[in-house]
């Protein structure tokens, strides 16, 4: 979708007329372009007027960047979708904060939610989990296996068939037990639809969770408005979570269900493993959906600096990204001056500079690098796993490095993205080398 987008403003920068059928026909392209990416065709039909309005073609004075006004243009409309502009639930210490997942099965519900519960224990909360899926064989198997590898506590019954009990009675016992955040796990598949709406309604009903959240996957592609509406109708929930946005799906229908909702994302799942949550950052998801996170143009730069990144190009041609490959590119881009410049180039860091100013976002660049310099020889030329088998070694990095474990955790999973994209890109970079015959 990036690519299409970016080539249709490069089309239109590039035509020796820059007119207004010119652009006519570039928003043309980039509404295509967002539809086959699964967004909604009706949301694209409001985009492409409050595009066209945003960027009045006929008065843009003479000599002005167009294609940085309309991609920008473009990017702030599809922010503004994703962008909830209110405040997420924010759970309380010292009581009991029920939430309660639905969604369909497969969407990555039981994952979650404990990702979602070893989230919050990380921040100092008392959380543990409820299995009331017990219309699929293994569901209190597969929770009470990810529960254990995670040290979180849960409940759940292989008897008791009724989920509604089973819900009532896991949430009763750990309030009584003094737990703070329970997460309550639900079925995403019933013998008929109606059934699996009226299952949650009353699972909603014994235990009043303080938030209900919906589990959506990031491939959900155009069912996503009519999938999103029809729980909404029956579960009313405050909350999306998107899940396997290290697929390859665009994510387009996840923009649809907000928007047709009318509810924020809260939360994306990164990966399989239990670490890979982020909280959803409305400008950074857009970056990527757009692919303005151009690993690419950063490896050209790179290289044009002739800094010091010959074992990163190496390794990156081998589809290898080593945690001291991210240190390395740290500290190169510490010399390559202005991080305004660079957010744009590198994925992930515009979302960490966040409304950063230079300085901050050097600050924050130094004690990224001051977190790798703490870490073993071998953890830094791992490929990153060694932290999630062993999630003492985050603390141990943390300590030694005066950072936080939000910090290290953060770090690592900057450096699983980079080592996503490299993985990717082994094949491209393996062709340019040989066309240069460089190295
Ligand atoms: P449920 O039926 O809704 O409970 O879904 P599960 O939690 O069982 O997940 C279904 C599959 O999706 C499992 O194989 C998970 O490992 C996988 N999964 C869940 N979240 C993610 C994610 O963010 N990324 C990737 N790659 N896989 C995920
Ligand atoms: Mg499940």
């Amino acid at each position: 979708l990036g690519r299409r987008i970016n080539s249709a403003v490069s089309d239109l920068t590039r035509s020796a007329t820059l007119d207004e059928k010119a652009f006519d026909n570039m928003i043309k392209e980039i509404c295509s372009a967002l539809l086959e990416a699964d967004v909604n065709v009706k949301l694209v039909g409001t985009l492409r007027k409050s595009i066209k309005q945003s960027v009045n073609f006929k008065e843009l004075p003479a000599g002005v960047n167009k294609k940085r006004i309309i991609q920008k243009a473009v990017f702030d409309e599809l922010v503004k979708l994703v962008d909830p502009h209110a405040e997420p639930f924010k759970p309380k210490k010292g009581r009991a904060n029920v939430i309660m997942f639905v969604g369909l099965q497969g969407s990555g519900k039981t994952t979650t939610c404990t990702k979602l519960a070893r989230w919050y224990q990380t921040r100092g909360f008392k959380a543990c989990l409820v299995c009331a899926d017990t219309f699929r064989a293994g569901a209190f198997d597969q929770l009470k296996q990810n529960a254990t590898k995670a040290k979180i506590p849960y409940y759940g019954s292989l008897t008791q068939t009724d989920p509604v009990i089973v819900a009532r009675d896991g949430v009763e016992k750990f309030k009584k037990e003094r737990f703070e955040i329970i997460i309550v796990d639900t079925s995403g598949r019933h013998r008929q639809e109606q059934e699996l709406f009226d299952e949650m309604v009353q699972i909603q009903g014994a235990v009043k969770p303080d938030q209900t959240i919906m589990v959506l996957d990031s491939s959900i592609g155009q069912q996503a408005e009519a999938q999103s509406k029809a729980f909404k109708a029956s579960a009313d929930f405050g909350a999306i979570i998107i899940t396997k946005t290290d697929g390859n799906a665009s994510g387009g229908g996840a923009i649809s269900a907000v928007a047709a909702t009318h509810t924020p994302i809260v939360f994306i799942g990164t990966g399989e493993h239990m670490l890979d949550l982020e909280r959803f950052a409305p400008q950074a998801f857009i970056s990527k959906l757009l692919g303005m996170g151009d690993m690419q143009g950063l490896v050209d730069h790179v290289q044009s600096l002739k800094l010091d990144h010959k074992d990163t190009m190496k390794h990156i041609a081998e589809g290898v990204f080593t945690v001291r490959d991210l240190r390395d590119q740290l500290s190169n881009i510490m010399k390559m001056g202005p991080l305004s410049k660079m957010a744009g180039m590198v994925p992930g860091l515009s979302q960490m500079m966040g409304s950063m100013d230079d300085e901050e976002g050097s600050m924050k660049l130094r004690r990224m690098i001051y977190i790798c310099d703490s870490m073993t020889i071998k953890e830094l030329d791992s490929d990153g796993k060694v932290f999630v088998e062993q999630p003492t070694r985050i603390t141990r990095v943390a300590h030694g490095s005066g950072t936080s474990v939000r910090e290290v955790e953060d770090l690592l999973s900057q450096h699983r993205m980079m080592a996503h994209m490299a993985k990717k890109m082994k094949g491209n970079m393996a062709n340019m080398q040989r066309a240069q015959g460089a190295m």
